[in-house]
């Protein structure tokens, strides 16, 4: 007995645990003690002390409990109560003291076992068992009860508890003084700037509102389930459809799996058993999978693949709508997600893919979330809607009434909320620095002594090269493979890889596009692919160390790279090299590629460019090394930035440490395109973001990088700013800034010069 005890005991904690909801944990509880005490109902009533009466809470086995109280002193359990005695009988409904609850269905049963709820002497409620037939319990169960009583008794008292404390923890929330502005950070999925009234987002958790209730025709019921399943599948289909339509990389890889969940038979089989065996009704026995998933989830060991939960739940919702649309026709509240109609931010606390795949895309000018990080499906997705959205904003929902003022700065990371005057003037300055579709200068970006500075795009999704002409982009300066491989659950096949880099390959007209292999690990996870965990990631088996590593994985990626290269002018990039060694064994497997390639006759580029990416110190302080290996090198400053100062890049406390405006960091730049002039055939580029920062412009152009990759959006305000300086300028500014102290100094230094020059082309 002991063992079970603890077990039930270990389960309930959990279940306190995971429910913020009182209500919820108390219905998990007693759904939990009638499975494991083998009990047809198992009750629980709260002690009301304002009227003195015992509020049924949760009931697992009665049906309508919504309405049922009683008074102390009236029938068995009042009783019970009321005397603080336990009560165990057979045949209760022959009691005296027996009271009948209409639509219950307690007639039915012939056993019954009250337990009172004490703590410290007090009595807050109690706890009600029975069965079908007609035997008094044994003291095994009466013991069990007995001992589980205290734990339910405190659970109770912090009910009241925590009601009385989240009364008073909802108060501030009315008390936000209209005006009173608020600045929030959080990690920006797609850049890009907005601003519009709050739309608060009510995230669909109907799962809150389904509670315990039994049906009465097991054939009927499991006759709408096969219903809902079949329609649920075409919803899938449609959605799929949709984001098929927005993102090509998607494949059906998105709402396959939920397709794949909505015909899994241990999934499926688990709710239709709570149908067939328990009574349940379809919601609540879809309530009682998801449940026992999210428990078997939250197990995993790896977080990425914990997140997966949200699709479950995703899948399952849409089973509950379906289920509520065959049971009252399409006019269920539920099934009508959100009407927006003018242009808003969307405020939520979760989005799950196809919420944001259903909205009116057309009005949703922002998005702000308090789930998600740039893996998750909402991110790529707000990309590929060119979206700006915040994500893993914490308790916005809370800080944020509908209609509010909302300024949304993806670029930064920031958003302001009810923005002061001063506030909303700055972000107006800001705006106004980026030109608008229409305004944008698409003639060469050519310094006033005549160089051309080459500006191309950063990309990572098919759906961007439609902007590379809005925004005057000479082809693609950075396209990152790994949205391709986190969007799905598995690794894509070669011809799925073909059919992606050969849009991105033709879209260009000619211009150059700088393919870069896989470059997962560390803040690009990929679980199903690198989960092998490791205490520091963005020092251990990422970029192309992984793929050296995997090499059937990586052959089948090249092959699919060189086989897409024949559509286009391919530069292939590799990243995080961080010795030659690796460069050789890279181009003894590309080799090894091309001749597979050819002896299976299959049509592949052979003229591609090589380079690799410096992002590790070892490479940047040491390229006469590399060069006479490569075609060309690309700056990858995110990360060389983070090695070189030791200072995480996704760690908000310690990011800004690294620095590019350090004296130390612009004399390794200048150092890089000193050495660069030794190698005429030999190109650099830069595709880190500080390359979209026009502060920066000078100092790139004077350490000899004419080749910048940026955020499409930026290119024109980075044109803009080239436009305004001379090499030879750029060269003194970056030699004057090598001999400064500090960051700060060189910034001060920089503004001033960019601002004087903007000044001047305005008079
Ligand atoms: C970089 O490190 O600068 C870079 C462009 O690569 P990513 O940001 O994708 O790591
Ligand atoms: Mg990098």
């Amino acid at each position: 007995m002991i063992d079970k005890l603890l077990n039930i005991l270990k389960d309930i904690s959990e279940i306190i645990a995971e429910n913020n909801d009182c209500n919820q944990a108390l219905t998990e509880i007693v759904n939990l003690l009638a499975k494991d005490l083998d009990v047809n109902v198992c009750s629980i009533y709260v002690h009301n002390k304002q009227n003195n009466t015992l509020v049924l809470s949760a009931s697992f086995g009665l049906k309508d409990i919504s309405n049922i109280s009683m008074n102390v002193g009236e029938g068995l359990t009042g009783t019970s109560f009321e005397t603080r005695k336990i009560l165990n009988i057979n045949e209760p409904k022959k009691h005296p003291k027996f009271k009948f609850f209409k639509n219950s269905g307690e007639k039915l049963f012939k056993s019954y076992l009250a337990v009172p709820l004490s703590v410290g002497g007090v009595c807050v409620g109690i706890i009600v068992i029975q069965r079908e037939n007609a035997e008094k319990f044994d003291n095994y169960t009466t013991d069990m009860v007995k001992s589980l009583s205290t734990q339910l008794g405190n659970l109770i008292l912090n009910t009241q508890i925590i009601k009385e404390l989240s009364e008073k923890s909802t108060k501030p929330k009315n008390i936000v003084k209209e005006g009173l502005s608020l600045n929030v950070r959080g990690i920006p999925a797609n850049n890009g700037i907005a601003k519009g009234k709050a739309y608060i987002f009510e995230s669909r958790n109907y799962f809150k509102e389904i509670y315990h209730q039994t049906h009465s025709d097991v054939k009927k019921e499991l006759d709408i389930f096969d219903k809902a399943i079949k329609l649920s599948i075409q919803k899938t289909l449609d959605l799929e459809n949709k984001a098929l339509s927005l993102i090509s990389e998607a494949d059906a890889s998105i709402f396959n799996v939920h397709l794949l969940f909505l015909e899994d038979k241990s999934l499926i089989n688990t709710i239709k058993k709570e149908i067939s065996e328990n009574d349940h009704s379809i919601e609540f026995s879809i309530k009682i999978a998801y449940n026992e998933y999210k428990k078997r989830f939250k197990k995993l060991k790896d977080s990425s693949f914990r997140d997966k939960i949200m699709d479950i739940k995703d899948t399952l919702l849409r089973l509950v709508e379906s289920t509520k649309e065959i049971r009252f026709g399409s006019n269920n509240p539920l099934l009508h997600l959100t009407n927006i109609v003018s242009p808003r931010i969307l405020i939520a606390a979760e989005l799950l893919p196809s919420d944001l795949i259903r909205m009116p895309i057309d009005n949703i000018a922002g998005i702000i979330c308090e789930k998600g990080g740039i893996t998750a499906h909402v991110a790529i997705l707000a990309k590929a809607l060119d979206i700006p959205a915040l994500l893993g904003v914490k308790n916005i929902t809370q800080n944020v009434k509908k209609y509010d003022e909302v300024l949304l700065d993806c670029f930064t990371g920031l958003a302001y909320i009810r923005p002061d005057k001063t506030i909303k003037d700055e972000f107006k300055e800001m705006t106004i620095g980026r030109p608008l579709a229409g305004n944008i200068d698409l003639t060469p970006a050519i310094t006033t002594d005549g160089i051309r500075i080459n500006l191309r795009g950063n990309v990572s999704l098919v759906c961007e090269i439609d902007k590379l002409k809005e925004y005057g982009a000479e082809g693609i300066g950075l396209y990152r493979t790994e949205f391709l491989y986190m969007i799905r659950d598995h690794l894509p096949s070669e011809q799925e890889q073909i059919n992606v880099y050969s849009k991105i390959l033709q879209s260009s007209g000619g211009e150059p596009v700088t393919l870069r292999v896989l470059d997962c690990g560390s803040d690009k996870p990929i679980p199903y692919f690198s989960s092998i965990k490791e205490d520091n990631p963005a020092l251990g088996n990422r970029g192309t160390r992984l793929l050296l590593s995997n090499e059937d994985m990586f052959i089948t990626h090249l092959r699919a790279i060189l086989r897409a290269g024949v559509y286009g002018n391919l530069k292939l990039n590799f990243p995080m090299i961080s010795s030659l060694q690796e460069l050789q064994y890279i181009k003894l497997i590309l080799k090894k590629v091309e001749e597979q390639l050819h002896e299976e006759n299959i049509e592949h580029s052979e003229n591609y460019e090589i380079g690799i990416m410096v992002e590790v110190p070892s490479v940047a302080l040491s390229l006469d090394k590399f060069l006479p290996h490569i075609d060309f090198i690309s700056i990858g400053t995110n990360d060389l930035l983070q090695y070189l100062y030791a200072a995480d890049r996704g760690n908000d406390s310690v990011s800004q440490l690294s620095e590019f405006f350090e004296p130390f960091f612009l004399k390794i730049l200048f150092d890089m395109g000193h050495t660069m002039k030794k190698y005429p055939n030999k190109s650099i580029s830069i595709c880190g973001e500080i390359a979209s920062n026009a502060n920066a412009i000078p100092f790139l152009i004077g350490a000899g990088i004419y080749d910048l990759s940026i955020t499409l959006k930026l290119i024109p305000n980075i044109k803009k700013t080239i436009k305004l300086f001379s090499v030879e300028e750029c060269e003194n500014i970056i030699k004057k800034a090598i001999q400064m102290q500090s960051a700060s100094e060189v910034k001060q230094f920089i503004e001033q010069i960019v601002q004087d020059k903007n000044n001047k082309k305005i008079q």
